[in-house]
């Protein structure tokens, strides 16, 4: 089990978390096959947002409309913990299961170490196992925007 996320979208990942450091952010990663392509923003609307998240169910609408439109699959639902590691809660578990999005993989950004976040992807099954799944880089150099200017 493998997910491809392009360098790009993964600095992406680390950005949106720095942003809402130190609330937890959300979001979707949409692509096809196992191939990342796009990253769509959502809002974390949980009362308890620095150890806890939910989407906005309107920026859920607005990423599954997203998705039909460009013909995307949602391939990854992700989410940061900024005071713990890179790996599902239980309270994540309980709710992918109940929420019955387990085709999607989990992908966690941890911001314990601020200067060096870590990324990782999982796939959480109907009966709550947890597998770590491999991200792969699709190669394509990352360019820094402010690089060349
Ligand atoms: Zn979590």
């Amino acid at each position: 089990m493998k997910i491809i996320i392009p360098r790009l979208i993964i600095s992406k990942l680390i950005e949106h978390s720095l942003i809402e450091d130190p609330n937890e952010c959300c979001g979707y990663l949409m692509g096809s096959n196992n191939k990342v392509s796009h990253i769509f923003n959502c809002r974390n609307i949980h009362q308890s947002p620095v150890t806890r998240y939910a989407l906005d169910p309107l920026d859920q609408m607005k990423a599954e409309k997203y998705a039909d439109d460009n013909n995307l699959d949602i391939l990854g639902i992700y989410h940061s913990h900024t005071l713990s590691q890179a790996y599902p809660s239980p309270t994540d578990v309980s709710n992918a299961v109940e929420s019955g999005w387990i085709d999607p993989a989990y992908i966690l950004i941890s911001l314990v170490e601020k200067t060096r976040p870590i990324i990782r992807a999982f796939k959480i099954t109907q009966d709550k196992k947890v597998e770590e799944m491999i991200i792969e880089h699709d190669g394509q150099a990352y360019i820094s925007p402010t690089e060349n200017s």
